[in-house]
């Protein structure tokens, strides 16, 4: 009998479904299955896996208000966030689908002969996915991956399987040939530590925790495998006093309450300049108060419930610092938080320094323009953060003293497909999307030939 895990609504404690878990000789076979394939996927020709791309993006497309659905199910997203997150992986399928055809090498004048460079596939890329966002993030590492022409191997976090899963039938029905996409269903401990120690995965593609990320790194070592990590964030929301105070209360409890504050780029420190406090922090009430926390398939619904139970006590093990105020949250079953306003005593705090990952802001008082920047920068995360100012030198400036990835100004967007995404120190190593996410999945080959013979 396999291993077998009871996936879980986290709105209603009630069992979705029960998935098996691959053991180390199911996840041996994909591994080999993947590499096998690779071979005659890499001669594809750029135009027919651009079709392919193309098709897939396209199903992804029709499918998405079941793939939505089935994350409501099993992860609680709201359903708004989640048609998002199915539309995501259309887009970045559709942006991905351009680069086969224009994977362009370089000619490089050089005496007596010609030189070519090429950028060729790597092989097995194995993608590790987190819980937090399981199909966004799946597809930005495996769009970019397919379109340069490698297979793939995919493990979903256990939590949460079921779109990846979904997914992979989708890249089939859309032509994708038998093992070039595939999805393995287990432990982190078992099928996410064998993409790392298997020679045929030539890279690891990680998104998750910064403990699990160093791991990863360090077994990487071992075969100088390629690796890209996005870890863990405790990004800034900087509020200058110069700012549209209302418009940055508004938009205050979204930046870091979204997906139950369990989100990578959630602006968990809230710095608000001494002369504004009190004016910022009694809007950013209001605005907190009306955050709606209910149901996730209803469309007015702001938040859902957290991931589980072991994520809602690790969340709450946080609240014991002041409470400035909270939200609601419903009470019955289900993994249920309100949003919460905490006024830590000062930078040394627990809360200001450790990644929460649930709906828990800090708040501390800043004095000027360095002060921001110094206690921005206090962190070993660099993922992303805001800067609110309608003064467009203090944003540049501001913007390019904090230490972090992706930043926004008078706004608190993080994501975009066209644009690349990633971390400053522990936050990670590498970039996803944007015009240069090729070059993640492909060896640069130069090829000299001689003219004077
Ligand atoms: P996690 O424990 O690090 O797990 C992430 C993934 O790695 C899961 O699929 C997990 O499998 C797998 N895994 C666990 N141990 C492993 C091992 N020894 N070898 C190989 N794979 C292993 O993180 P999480 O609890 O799912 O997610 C929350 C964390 O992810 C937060 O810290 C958050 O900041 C970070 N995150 C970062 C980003 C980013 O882009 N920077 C995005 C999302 C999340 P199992 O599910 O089986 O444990
Ligand atoms: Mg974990």
């Amino acid at each position: 009998m396999p291993a077998t895990y009871q996936v879980i609504n986290p709105a209603t404690e009630s069992t979705v479904e029960r998935v098996n878990l691959a053991d180390l000789a199911a996840t041996d076979a994909v591994i080999e299955k993947a590499y096998k394939t690779f071979e005659s996927w890499k001669k594809v020709t750029p135009g027919d896996r651009a079709k392919l791309l193309r098709a897939f993006a396209q199903i992804v497309f029709e499918h998405r208000e079941e793939l939505a659905k089935l994350e409501v199910e099993n992860s609680g997203h709201t359903i708004g966030n989640a048609l998002w997150e199915a539309d995501n992986v259309a887009n970045v399928l559709n942006y991905y689908s351009a680069s086969p055809e224009r994977l362009f090498g370089r000619q490089i004048p050089v005496p007596n002969g010609i030189d070519i460079t090429f950028k060729e596939p790597l092989g097995v890329v194995g993608i590790i996915v987190p819980w937090n966002f399981p199909m966004p993030i799946a597809s930005w590492g495996f769009a970019p991956a397919l379109a340069a022409g490698n297979t793939v191997v995919l493990k979903p976090a256990e939590y949460t399987p079921l779109t990846a899963v979904r997914l992979a039938q989708l890249a089939l029905k859309a032509g994708l040939p038998e093992g070039v996409f595939n999805v393995i269903v287990g432990k982190g401990s078992v099928v996410g530590n064998r993409f790392v120690t298997h020679p045929k995965v030539r890279k690891v593609v990680f998104t998750g925790s910064t403990e699990v990320g160093k791991q990863i790194m360090a077994g990487c070592a071992d075969q100088v495998k390629r690796v890209t990590l996005e870890l863990g964030g405790k990004s800034a929301n900087i509020i200058f006093a110069d700012s549209d105070i209302e418009k940055a209360a508004a938009a205050a409890p979204g930046a870091v309450f979204d997906n139950a504050g369990q989100d990578c780029c959630a602006r968990s420190r809230l710095l608000v300049e001494r002369s504004v406090f009190d004016k910022f922090m009694s809007a950013f009430e209001k605005a907190v108060k009306n955050f709606k926390v209910a149901d996730p398939s209803l469309a007015n619904t702001d938040m859902g419930p957290l991931i589980s139970k072991k994520q809602l006590d690790s969340v709450q093990s946080y609240l014991t610092e002041t409470v400035a105020f909270t939200g609601s949250a419903p009470s019955g079953a289900g993994f249920w938080m309100a949003p919460t306003v905490l006024l830590p005593k000062d930078t040394k705090s627990k809360s200001w320094n450790e990644e929460i990952f649930g709906p828990v802001v800090s708040v501390l008082p800043f004095d000027d323009e360095a002060d921001a920047i110094k206690k921005a920068n206090d962190t070993e995360f660099g993922l992303s953060g805001s800067i609110w100012t309608n003064n467009s030198s203090k944003a540049i400036r501001v913007a390019r003293a904090v230490e972090s990835g992706n930043l926004s100004v008078n706004s608190n967007s993080s994501v975009r497909y066209w644009t690349p995404f990633g971390g400053y120190k522990q936050s990670g190593l590498g970039r996803e999307l944007g015009p240069d996410a090729l070059d993640s999945f492909t060896e640069v080959k130069n090829v000299f030939i001689a003219t004077d013979n």
